[in-house]
């Protein structure tokens, strides 16, 4: 059973290297700094900056951690919270 060991991280960093790639993809064709909104399941919603990529609860004219004017239009990033709900599924489903 070692070789499960093995396989799980590998296939958890595969995944982890997928999303990071789309996630640069994304960020190319908007250029202007803006809040990207991430609405949550189970947490509170955040306000990703998407200049350093910091979550704040709330939106505010300037990113609280990098000082970068927010010029752009607040953009709602829907993906995580489709995750999150798949991932509810999963676990109500178990049984
Ligand atoms: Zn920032």
């Amino acid at each position: 059973m070692t070789w499960l060991w093995i396989l799980v991280p590998v296939l958890i960093l595969l995944a982890a290297v997928g999303g990071g790639k789309q996630e640069n993809a994304k960020q190319k064709k908007t250029a202007t700094p803006h809040w990207i909104y991430h609405p949550h399941v189970i947490e509170t919603d955040e306000y990703e900056c998407s200049v350093c990529h910091a979550r704040f609860p709330k939106e505010s004219p300037l990113c609280p951690k990098c000082g970068t004017k927010m010029l752009g239009k607040t953009v709602t990033d829907e993906n995580e919270w489709i995750d999150e709900e798949e991932e509810l599924d999963i676990i109500f489903d178990d049984d």
